[in-house]
């Protein structure tokens, strides 16, 4: 019989925009120099102080329909009027190769994953409350009114799917979260699953 082969963890991070998620996301990569993080693909236009390849591979709606219609992306959705898609490729073979992926994604595209990888472990970022959202959007001033009304319109919605999630962190304190946020990568490394190679190994030469 083959030894078990190794696997990835897959974690999918959704939360409505203004809940901190991009922070939290950054320290983990900082502190997890193995995760995977999944560049997504977008429509949307680059804001200012981002980078294309880093934050997101910027496509126009013509070369992003060409890779719905292709088989490129694991997922697609349309997010506050764009849209969104994660390729496929690259999450299927680091996940093969043993490392673990982080994929920061909308609450359809985290349905569809889970769905694709049952294994997949789910994390929503709670906001404390709606006000804070609304006060963190207008700080941020990314977004025009038109904007910033579709965005609070759809962190209603996205706050309505959080219960399914098996994680769900409040981040009314931004340290906390980000610590609750590493607990949850890295207690997924002790488990069965993930260490059945190596206990394999250790009971064969017993
Ligand atoms: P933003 O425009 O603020 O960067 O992102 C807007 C929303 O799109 C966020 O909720 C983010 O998680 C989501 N998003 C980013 N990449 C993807 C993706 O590849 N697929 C889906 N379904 N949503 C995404």
């Amino acid at each position: 019989m083959p030894p078990p082969a190794a696997t990835g963890q897959l974690f999918i991070i959704s939360a409505p925009s203004g809940a901190g998620k991009s922070t939290i996301i950054g320290k983990a990569i900082q502190a997890f120099p193995k995760l995977r993080f999944s560049v997504s693909c977008t429509t949307r236009p680059m804001r200012s102080g981002e980078v294309a390849g880093k934050d997101y591979h910027f496509l126009s709606r013509e070369e992003f329909v060409q890779g719905i219609s292709s088989g490129r992306f694991l997922e697609w959705a349309e997010v506050h009027g764009q849209l969104y898609g994660t390729d496929g490729g690259p999450v299927e073979k680091w996940i093969e190769a043993g490392d673990d992926v982080l994929l920061d994604i909308d609450v359809q595209g985290a349905r569809l994953v889970h769905c694709a990888y049952p294994a997949a472990k789910t994390i929503f970022i709670l906001p404390p409350a709606m006000d804070v959202i609304e006060e963190r959007l207008r700080k941020r001033a990314t977004e025009d009114e038109e904007q910033f009304a579709i965005r609070i319109a759809a962190a209603r919605h996205e706050i309505m799917e959080s219960p399914w999630f098996d994680y769900i962190i409040i981040n009314d304190n931004l340290q906390d979260a980000i610590e609750d946020f590493m607990a949850i990568l890295r207690a997924g490394r002790s488990s069965r699953a993930i260490q059945a190679p190596r206990v394999w190994n250790f009971l064969m030469s017993l």
